[in-house]
């Protein structure tokens, strides 16, 4: 009965995907009323498999060290920023023109602060759109460092991006947490979990909380000793409150689908490779802290595996669809700051 009992909710879960992707097949839109509730922390994607003998290791990081590791700088051995760039962005997979890349990484700059733990630039490129009524996007990739298909994405936008005249304005931070991709870590060099970092307002009172008793003290989302902690995530919020963007997408891999935290009455464009499934948020994550906290709308790409590396001009698309969810958005965001507005 044990068996049944465990095991129940998990079939019923896999019943409910099946009808939800049966249902998107058969509509060119995907409405939120139709999304459901996964943990993504309760799934298991290939990253969590590969690294289970490390989730088993004792929490020994709580008191996280302020000591730097002596790794060689990776910027000091490439010289300039837009080699560095330029040797970070080659190192992901999938195919690409160094030409082009080349081009993307001449223009790329350093927000004042924005350097990691080790000290290694995160570095950003922007292109503002023709449109007056243009929406500023910020993309964030590799938040967490063992995401790699994550930044071959936004480098893909990136060189995009350099290409066209875009109607929206688009700034992509393709390597957020620079130590965690030396590293291969999904955490940063002091084993945070950025992604569980940012300062919700609920983060005092649950994230550690949160961490020990549901997910069992696991190292892989350990959210650090205060909120805020970290380099990488305080170097987000500068860009977040100088930017002051209209929508925010997040890239990450493996568990295939798209997640939005934003108003509910969104008609999504469909996109086949990856079905609109919303994940829930959690103390400390962007999609709490953002949306949540702060009414901007996040879209949350979840790659599957190294599918997004293989067909990457089928995600040239998905940046279009997320540019129109993001003016869907605002335009649904003003529609009820208005009549809010007019009720008062
Ligand atoms: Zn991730």
């Amino acid at each position: 009965m044990k068996f049944i009992s465990l095991f129940t909710p998990l079939i019923l879960l896999m019943a409910s995907c099946q009808t939800t992707r049966k249902a998107e097949n058969s509509a060119s839109t995907q409405k939120s009323a139709h999304l459901k509730k996964i943990d993504p922390d309760d799934l298991s994607p290939f990253e969590d498999l590969e690294s289970n003998s490390k989730s088993n290791m004792p929490p020994s990081h709580i008191a996280v060290s302020e000591n730097r590791v002596q790794t060689k700088k990776a910027h000091e051995s490439h010289g300039s920023l837009s080699s560095f760039c330029q040797t970070e962005l080659s190192s992901l997979p999938g195919k690409f023109s160094e030409e082009s890349l080349k081009k993307v990484c001449r223009k790329v700059t350093v927000k004042e602060g924005c350097e990691s733990f080790e000290e290694n630039p995160i570095f950003h490129y922007q292109k503002n759109g023709y449109s007056k009524n243009a929406k500023r996007i910020l993309v964030l990739s590799l938040i967490h460092g063992d995401e790699f298909p994550s930044g071959s994405v936004s480098r893909s936008w990136m060189i995009r991006l350099e290409n066209i005249e875009p109607r929206n304005s688009w700034r992509v931070i393709p390597i957020s947490n620079p130590d965690g991709l030396h590293r291969k870590t999904r955490t940063n060099a002091r084993n945070v979990d950025i992604n569980r970092n940012f300062p919700t307002k609920d983060w005092d009172r649950l994230a550690l909380f949160w961490w020990r008793t549901k997910k069992k003290s696991d190292p892989r989302r350990y959210p650090g000793p205060t909120a805020a902690s970290e380099r990488e995530t305080q170097c987000i919020m500068k860009h977040i409150d100088e930017y002051d963007p209209h929508f925010i997408i997040s890239i990450h891999t493996p568990l295939g689908v798209l997640d939005f935290d934003g108003p509910k009455s969104i008609e999504f464009p469909r996109f086949s490779p990856l079905p609109w499934i919303s994940l829930g948020n959690f103390p400390g994550s962007l999609g709490r802290y953002m949306w949540v906290d702060h009414n901007v709308p996040v879209l949350t790409i979840e790659l599957k595996g190294s599918y997004g590396v293989k067909r990457l001009q089928e995600f040239d698309r998905l940046q279009d669809i997320s540019g129109t969810v993001a003016i869907q958005s605002d335009r649904i965001l003003r529609a009820n700051k208005q009549r809010s507005f007019n009720d008062k």
